[in-house]
């Protein structure tokens, strides 16, 4: 039986702690879990991708329950990089290592003056238990371990002070023990729970995909040539801001490619082993603060790297394994924006198990190194989808078959049926008796004669020489797709690996002759086809550059890389990263919006307190400059990328319900089949793929709940459709006004002729709640060019509406104008005639509604003392209260005995003050 306990009042602030420090208003998957269990005093183990908003499981506990949490981190410049960004965020936090200058920091810690402090796992073992003791008393809300792979021996980067940690359980014993990282396999997971003796832990495995990692790779033609080309194209990434990280496996690479960026005329940092701290420091410094966009670097670099804004990682030669590529890749586009990893190879790569395994002392380690390089080949070899090789190597057996964003899946590939080859290679791996690599095979079957080929007779099998014709590069080609196609085999003992023929292949060789096989459709790979030189590079590079900012207009784009440089102005002279003042996506946003006050601003996915309260007057100076000198409109509505809007729906907030609602997909449906592929309501409602067909009105309803919803929605079309003409417009306006509420539909409908229907009068409501402008209407009617009928004129508008309002020139030195934009503003927050109930209430969204407002405005100065006056305190305490929020109408009716305009001024300042934050249309105590 499941009984569910009341949240403690610590669980309620989560999201206003979220929204304070943070800017954001929802968490993202598996966050809010963990940070409850945290809350609740569990150990938990979190395994999630880089870039997934790991670290915010840690960061929020120690907000919420006020009291230190330690985070003990591999790396220094890891932790300064954290500190850092936590710090523009408001956080007190501090790190505490060999590095630390400041030496009042141990003595701060230990009185718990810190919301996290960091510390490397040598120093969390050598501080005296009586620190310990002492933070003990102020409280420690957590112990969470980064990297905590770090801590097996099965784990890539195995680091042997880890294994001391577990003496901090004896220590700290009622602090839960929080170990977190982006890869672990079975044996890891189960080495860290043992390791740090975690008792009962919450385990979290999110997914490894990154959707927004485009994965690319490319056969390499090591040359200056091939270098400069990529030098080239990457300098055009630079000019739009982007960052990229070129890996290199060795440190020759590194500087010969360090040295064409200086000579092309682009700064770039370098950073490898062999460099000396002090220089190592300064370029992660400039690259992590934008003073640098390309990286060159050995695998040296960037270790757990903080930097959210890098668009491209390159690597350049295969990596050594398949989790250190997912981990280095794993760099980019962690802030959520489309971005790029490309892996660049030559079959030498291929060649380096030996070399990998120089230190390696064990059979089994070896045995391990050897099987992590094979999986890495196997995935540049490939010729099927990327990620779902990725995300099945790291046990994610579902993926879709191909996922649209790699390049296997993006770039059409000729194939062609390769049946009898297929069949000579697997016959002479079969013949060969399955005890070499995939090279001995091929040369039997190239009719090579070396000594060790006629010492074993093979010479002799009837193959020998059949596949003459192809390079031996092409039949290697033609092995690695029947190995990633599951016909082919590879093992590896020891540093060899040898080949064998499946049991599907065995099926293949079953069912065919010589001088017959059944159909096997292969790829042309580009070694098949010879292709090295990668002609098409550069073809490649400005299909999928990342920096297309969709949904901007050019005077937006023009805004946004001058806000990118103000932000970069503001960064360098406050010295911190530009990312640790505000994100790229927050910016992009800011950039669509352009908001005219610190309330709009606050109110920005991404915005935090502290960035109001620090920079908003900066931050709103630099907007309106802008946007003045760019002839942009200040605070416009952020259009939605359509790719967002299917995968994500859409939330409002109902003020009806306060519930949240999502379009369904049927509406959705119903709109894209509307608004995209144009088709009429009737055709709509008879689609050939329905079972049924449904009612035209239903499709109608649907129509407006979208156009309700934010989706981009023609009036002009729609009420053509519907037989919606001005002189009905006129004619609902004027019943409205004899009702004097739109509480009920049915009353207006019987002052009515019996031609203008329910839908007539629906509509007509939900345009002018949908909050589109007027202009918005008048152009589109503009645009269709034969709509005279329709064609609005803005002023008429808001006259009409004015005339439902009895007392419309009841308040001083309002004029129509500013009466219409609170009539706007009004309607932003009211909701849709949605149901298809005809006797749907209205409660609140009506002119009757915004007569009754302004009524009681009126009344205030000579009635009722018992009405409720809004002041800062009344406003935050009636709604602390409130469970599900509260929207703009409920608050008016609350404090009915407060003007709206006070009412309005004074829930912008709350705003601002981060006492209270809105999200959708509903605001809620912080
Ligand atoms: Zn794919």
């Amino acid at each position: 039986m499941v009984v569910s306990l009341p949240l403690l009042p610590t669980m309620e602030t989560i999201p206003s702690v979220l929204k304070k420090y943070f800017g954001f208003s929802d968490f993202r998957p598996y966050q809010r879990e963990v940070i409850e269990k945290i809350v609740e005093k569990r150990d938990c183990l979190v395994v999630m991708a880089t870039g997934s908003g790991k670290s915010l499981c840690y960061q929020v506990p120690p907000l919420v329950v006020k009291k230190t949490g330690i985070v003990v981190s591999p790396l220094i410049s890891l932790m300064q990089d954290q500190v850092m960004a936590l710090k523009q965020r408001g956080i007190k936090a501090e790190y505490l290592g060999s590095a630390q200058k400041d030496f009042t920091v141990h003595s701060k810690a230990e009185r718990g003056q810190f919301d996290i402090l960091f510390m490397t796992p040598e120093k969390a073992c050598t501080v005296p238990t009586s620190f310990w003791s002492n933070l003990l008393k102020a409280g420690i809300s957590l112990l969470a371990v980064d990297e905590a792979h770090c801590i097996s021996e099965w784990g890539h980067d195995f680091r042997v002070e880890y294994k001391h940690l577990d003496k901090l359980r004896e220590v700290l014993l009622d602090v839960p023990f929080v170990g977190l990282t982006a890869t672990a396999t079975e044996k890891v997971r189960f080495d860290i729970i043992s390791s740090l003796k975690m008792d009962n832990p919450y385990v979290t495995i999110g997914s490894f995909d990154r959707t927004n990692l485009f994965y690319g790779v490319k056969l390499l033609n090591r040359g200056q040539s091939f270098i400069d080309e990529l030098v080239r194209e990457i300098s055009k990434e630079v000019a739009t801001g982007g960052s990229t990280i070129i890996y290199c496996t060795t440190i020759k690479d590194v500087e010969q490619i360090f040295k064409s960026f200086t000579e092309a005329g682009i700064e770039a940092g370098m950073y490898h082993g062999q460099m000396n701290g002090k220089d190592r420091e300064e370029s992660h410094r400039l690259f992590v603060r934008d003073e640098l966009q390309v990286m060159v670097a050995t695998i040296a670099f960037g270790m757990g790297i903080d930097k959210p804004n890098i668009r491209q990682v390159i690597h350049y030669g295969c990596p050594k394994s398949l989790e250190s590529y997912y981990q280095e890749s794993g760099r980019c586009g962690r802030d959520g924006i489309a971005s790029v990893c490309w892996l660049y190879y030559t079959r030498s790569d291929f060649a380096k198990g030996d070399f990998y395994c120089g230190d390696v002392k064990s059979e089994k380690q070896r045995k391990a190194v050897m099987e992590s390089l094979l999986a890495a080949e196997h995935y540049c070899v490939l010729t099927t989808c990327r990620r779902k090789y990725l995300l099945e190597y790291f046990g994610e057996k579902n993926s879709a078959d191909r996922c649209g964003n790699c390049d296997n899946c993006k770039v059409s590939k000729e194939e062609r049926d390769m049946s009898r080859e297929a069949f000579l290679l697997m016959a002479c791996i079969h013949s060969c008796k399955g005890r070499w690599g995939l090279n001995m095979p091929i040369d039997v079957l190239r009719g090579s004669r070396v000594k060790k080929i006629l010492e074993a007779q093979f010479d002799k099998l009837p193959l020998h020489g059949l596949g003459k014709n192809y390079p031996a590069n092409w039949w290697k080609s033609l092995g690695h797709q029947l190995i990633s196609r599951g016909y082919l085999k590879e093992t590896v003992s020891d540093v060899y690996r040898t080949i064998s023929v499946s049991s599907k292949g065995e099926q293949f060789l079953a069912s065919s002759t010589p001088d017959y096989q059944p159909p096997l459709i292969l790829t042309l790979t580009a070694e098949m086809l010879g292709e090295e030189d990668n002609g098409n590079t550069q073809e490649e590079f400005k299909t999928l550059s990342t920096s297309e900012l969709e949904g901007f207009s050019e005077a937006e784009k023009t805004f946004h890389q001058m806000l990118l440089e103000e932000r970069l102005e503001l960064a360098r002279s406050v010295g911190t990263a530009p990312y640790a003042i505000c994100g790229d996506q927050t910016i992009r946003k800011i950039s669509l919006t352009r908001p005219s006050t610190k309330a709009r601003l606050a109110n920005i996915n991404g915005v935090n307190q502290h960035l109001v309260t620090k920079y908003g007057d900066h931050f709103l100076q630099v907007i309106l400059k802008l946007s003045q000198g760019l002839n942009l409109s200040l605070d416009g509505e952020e259009k939605v990328p359509m790719a967002s809007l299917q995968t994500n729906g859409v939330t409002k907030v109902s003020p009806l319900t306060n519930k949240s609602k999502k379009l369904t997909s049927a509406k959705f449906e119903a709109w894209k089949k509307w608004h995209e592929d144009g088709l009429s309501i009737h055709e709509i409602a008879n689609l050939e793929a329905r079972s049924a067909p449904i009612k035209e009105q239903t499709v109608a309803e649907y129509l407006l709940e979208a156009a309700q919803e934010g989706l981009p929605f023609d009036w002009v079309r729609f009420s053509k459709m519907i037989g919606l003409t001005q002189e009905i417009i006129s004619e609902i306006q004027g019943a409205i006004s004899k009702v004097g509420s739109t509480d009920k539909l049915k009353p207006i409908k019987n002052e009515l002729p019996e031609d203008i229907s329910y839908q007539h009068i629906k509509t007509y409501l939900s345009m002018r709640n949908s909050g589109i402008s007027l202009e918005t209407f008048q152009s589109g009617s503009n645009q269709t060019g034969k709509d005279d009928e329709l064609a609005y004129n803005a002023s008429n508008f808001p006259d009409s509406t004015l005339e439902t309002c009895p007392d419309r020139h009841c308040e001083d030195g309002i004029s129509a104008k500013s009466l219409a934009e609170q009539c706007d503003l009004e309607m932003d927050e009211v909701p849709l005639p949605v149901n298809s109930s005809e006797e749907q209430k209205l409660s609140n969204a009506s002119e009757g509604e915004f007569t009754r407002k302004r009524q009681k405005v009126s009344e205030t100065n000579e009635e009722n003392s018992t009405k409720l006056k809004a002041t800062e305190s009344s406003v935050v305490e009636w709604m602390k209260n409130l469970d599900e929020g509260a929207t703009l109408s409920t608050i008016l009716e609350h404090f009915n005995g407060s003007s709206e305009d006070s009412v309005v001024e004074l829930i912008n300042g709350l705003e601002c003050d981060f006492l209270i934050y809105r999200k959708g249309n509903v605001y809620r105590v912080l």
